[in-house]
């Protein structure tokens, strides 16, 4: 029987309870080190490792270092390991202000100057994103990945119909309102960013009501391009569907709940990154 690891850095341990609803692993692989349900204290050399998180500390990188000599697979798995995600957050000077005035207190771990994604200190294999990833995905991820079958973008697991007879004129917020159960949540004035994001979740935000924030990355089309050609796609999305002014939506665009999860793949320009090989994703 195979091995696996969770090794978790800065980060919620979403993820970590994501991976342990998907239960059917336990026929498949043997568990060997994750500290939120086993009391191992050294992490053994292992199959396959999963990594959560962003590496924000001076732990997370020695603790990332040491895990991933004795692994034979790496996954980096959701936003944080990929892209900062909530860790990532705290680069904004005024949390970050916050934050370092508590410094004076012995528990504060010593944090590095920004949060980084896991490939820019050690090699990935695989790229499992979502915050969290699902239950299914984490399958996905420990079984034959041959056997699992995603839609190339939430909008097609979504199943909501889009009518070109309906134009918003103005943004309805995130969750306000009534919201139709059966038509697409851009034609009812939500900014749902669906069209342009990596399928496999099952669309499971879509289908209650709430717009999906891409926490997905971008759908193949965009993983290995500039984040400019995805944040272009979402534009070009809302100006053919609806009369809402781009300032409106590149002001949304650009918000806390969207800045968490946009770019995850496509930042790479930006932070002088290696490009992601879109085969690599799962
Ligand atoms: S844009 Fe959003 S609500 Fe509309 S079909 Fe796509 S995922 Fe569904
Ligand atoms: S619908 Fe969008 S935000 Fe929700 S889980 Fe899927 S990709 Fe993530």
């Amino acid at each position: 029987m195979k091995s696996f690891a969770v090794l978790q850095l800065s980060s919620c341990a979403g993820c970590e309870v994501a991976l342990l609803n998907a239960d059917e692993w336990v026929d498949h692989y043997r568990l060997a080190y994750m500290p939120l349900v086993s009391s191992t204290h050294n992490l053994p050399a292992v199959d396959l490792l999963f990594v959560s998180g962003s590496v924000r500390t001076d732990d997370d990188l020695h603790n990332l270092r040491k895990a991933v000599r004795q692994a034979g697979e790496v996954i980096a798995v959701g936003t944080c390991a990929i892209s900062g995600g909530v860790a990532h957050l705290g680069d904004r000077d005024e949390v970050r202000s916050l934050f370092l005035a508590q410094e004076s207190r012995r528990h504060v771990p010593r944090l590095l100057p920004k949060s980084h994604p896991v490939d820019e200190w050690v090699p990935v294999d695989r790229y499992l994103p979502g915050c969290p990833p699902t239950p299914e995905l984490f399958l996905a991820a420990l079984t034959d990945q041959e056997d699992f079958k995603s839609a190339s973008s939430v909008c097609q697991e979504c199943g909501r119909h889009k009518d070109k007879e309906i134009r918003p004129t103005h943004l309805s917020g995130f969750m306000r309102g009534s919201v139709d159960p059966e038509l697409c949540l851009v034609n009812q004035g939500y900014l749902c960013i669906g069209t342009s994001t990596r399928a496999g979740c099952r669309a499971l935000c879509t289908r209650p009501g709430h717009p999906c924030v891409g926490c997905r990355g971008p759908s193949n089309a965009f993983i290995e391009k500039e984040s400019s050609a995805w944040l272009a796609s979402i534009l070009r999305v809302f100006t053919t569907m609806t009369d809402i002014p781009v300032e409106e939506l590149e002001q949304a665009l650009r918000s806390p709940q969207l800045a968490m999860f946009l770019f995850q793949f496509s930042d790479y320009d930006e932070l002088h990154r290696k490009p992601r090989s879109k085969d690599k994703v799962i």
